[in-house]
């Protein structure tokens, strides 16, 4: 069924994508084994492409922006034949429903119809490690697939960004037009994480607006040591609704890369992401089996009240499950 599903995917077909991707979101544990085969398989077809993530509050326009940024991609994008590009939601603070990247049809609408982009909205409900790790997958699904492009959005609620950026290339920072005193609002972690920063809707009255915070990013990313050796990240006022400014976009991400790649960081980046991935995984595998062992079980609801109630102390009472785990 593996090898079936490897080949269908290789080809580009969509029914063998989806489910594919169905599979990795699976939590049923003999699913979980499948997907691991299922990646195992894929993995010599992954690591090409150009993994972008993008943030931005609610209401900066990232949808719309995707949707144009999209549209120029797949028809142009700086190759022949346009970019194939596979959009991927994370929402990890999202009740079911709530979020503002969830289940509205209307997103993306003429994108998600073309042939070459793929749009994959997140699940709701999951807990932050879980949907961190079937976005590191899906990343790897869709280029087995032969995406070149892939896009991470994320809301900018302060606690995906960091996880968005361990798991891309580049991260681009949308936000809306505002006046000079909010600046300082944006958490500057968040500011030093942007390889890109995208001020939007710069078009009919916002145009000033846009124009002038951009400015004032500019003058803020001045002090801001860049990541990268060789880049000095740019600031660009944009419209997502007219377009403009929209193809430069594509050209500061092909640059981005050949940056990254002439000076070895290309690499080091990905390997360093690898690595770190193994260890989250290696935690959240640990935790798992932790909590789900007869000795600890029994203990750990009593311990933590204990804890909680300042009758013992938390060294000790670590020091009490992790022997009664080892034993
Ligand atoms: P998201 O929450 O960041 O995904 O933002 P949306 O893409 O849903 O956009 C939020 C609102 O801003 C919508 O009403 C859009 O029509 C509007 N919007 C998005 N981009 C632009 C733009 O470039 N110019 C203007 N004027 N409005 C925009």
């Amino acid at each position: 069924m593996t090898t079936g599903l490897v080949e269908s995917l290789k080809k580009g077909d969509r029914r063998a994508l989806a489910r594919a991707v169905t599979l990795i979101e699976s939590t049923r544990p003999d699913h979980r084994e499948e997907a691991e085969r299922f990646l195992d398989a894929i993995l010599p077809l992954t690591g090409g492409a150009t993994r972008i993530g993008l943030s931005g509050p609610p209401g900066a326009g990232k949808s719309t922006f995707i949707e144009r940024f999209g549209l120029v991609g797949v028809e142009d994008g700086g190759v022949p034949g346009g970019r194939r590009l596979a959009v991927l939601a994370v929402d990890p603070g999202s009740k079911r429903g709530g979020g503002a990247i969830l289940g509205d049809k209307t997103r993306m609408s003429d994108l998600s119809r073309h042939p070459s982009a793929y749009i994959r909205p997140s699940s709701a409900g999951a807990q932050t490690g879980g949907v961190a790790r079937r976005t590191r997958e899906a990343i790897l699904v869709c280029e087995a697939a032969g995406f070149d492009t892939i896009i991470v959005e994320t809301v900018g609620t302060g606690q995906s960004e960091t996880a968005v950026a361990e798991m891309t290339d580049m991260f681009v920072l949308i936000l809306p037009p505002t006046a000079g005193d909010e600046l300082q609002g944006l958490k500057r972690g968040i500011i030093e994480l942007a390889d890109l920063i995208l001020v939007n809707k710069a078009d009919g009255a916002l145009e000033p607006h846009a124009r002038e915070t951009a400015a004032e990013y500019q003058n803020a990313m001045r002090l801001v040591m860049s990541s990268v050796p060789g880049w000095q990240v740019p600031v660009r006022a944009v419209s997502a609704l007219t377009g403009d400014g929209v193809a430069a976009v594509w050209d500061d991400v092909v640059r981005f890369r050949r940056v990254l790649e002439a000076g070895g960081l290309w690499r080091e980046r990905r390997a360093a992401q690898a690595k770190a991935a193994l260890w989250t995984e290696l935690g959240d595998g640990l935790i798992e089996r932790f909590r789900a062992a007869p000795a600890i079980a029994e203990r750990l609801g009593e311990v933590e009240r204990e804890v909680a109630a300042g009758q013992r102390t938390v060294a000790a009472a670590a020091r009490e499950l992790l022997e009664a785990f080892l034993r």
